[in-house]
């Protein structure tokens, strides 16, 4: 067995447990396989132990792999996405996990109408209000959510975040608790055209206390292929 792979397996062992621990399903938790920097060749890896979504930062670099690798999984934008990059990635992306501004939802809207396609995003939260971080504020998420829910070619499925570097993933887990509150508030609104089944939230550190607190998809990098190497 590969690395990848068994590292793959100890995730969702782990996955499992903390679902079953917090009384939920392991299978509503999907397992995102984090690609920036990592070749085709771990890649396929991932893909062979049963991973189907994959998460890009980058925007040509994750047209370089879509195109080349050819093969039938999802890929995820997670990273900061600029709007001129909008045209591409109505094209590359299943989801779009970076939405935090009108401005960007603008842009993505308006390339999913020329590519007749809707586009399934997440709203970004910077829930810990750090100044270094991407992401709509906590206050100010069902309004963006509201002005969004108006645009025909993007579908709001949830939301995501990334708190902030911790050594105690414990530490972590206000901001999952945090998220899931944004998200049971704003389905209390009752917005139409918007579904808030999806919380990203989980990296290699943290995500079994993430799947604790509600997490839908993690977001798993370094613990799958090892550090990066930029
Ligand atoms: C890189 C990255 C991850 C994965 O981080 P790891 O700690 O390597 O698991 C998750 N989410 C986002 C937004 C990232 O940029």
């Amino acid at each position: 067995m590969s690395a990848v792979e068994d590292n793959i397996r100890r995730i969702r062992e782990d996955i499992a447990e903390a679902a079953l621990r917090s009384g939920r399903e392991p299978s509503e938790v999907r397992l995102m396989a984090v690609t920036k920097t990592v070749d085709d060749d771990r890649i396929l890896e991932a893909i062979e132990a049963g991973v189907d979504i994959m998460g890009e930062n980058y925007v040509q670099e994750a047209k370089r792999k879509i195109e080349k690798m050819d093969v039938d999984v999802e890929w995820h934008m997670i990273g900061h996405l600029q709007s001129n990059k909008a045209k591409y990635a109505v094209r590359l992306f299943d989801m779009v996990h970076s939405v935090d501004r009108t401005g960007l939802a603008t842009e993505l809207d308006r390339r999913s109408a020329s590519a007749e396609r809707v586009t399934n995003i997440l709203i970004e939260v910077n829930v810990s209000g750090e100044e270094s971080k991407s992401g709509v504020s906590a206050d100010g998420a069902t309004a963006l959510v509201r002005e969004i829910s108006l645009f025909n070619n993007l579908s709001i499925r949830g939301l995501m975040t990334m708190p902030p570097w911790f050594d105690n993933p414990e530490d972590a887990r206000p901001y999952f608790v945090a998220l899931r509150e944004l998200r049971d508030k704003i389905v209390a609104e009752d917005i139409k055209g918007v579904e808030m089944r999806e919380l990203s939230m989980g990296m290699s550190g943290d995500y079994q206390v993430a799947v604790e607190e509600g997490a839908t998809i993690v977001r798993i990098g370094t613990a799958i292929f090892g550090a990066r190497v930029y």
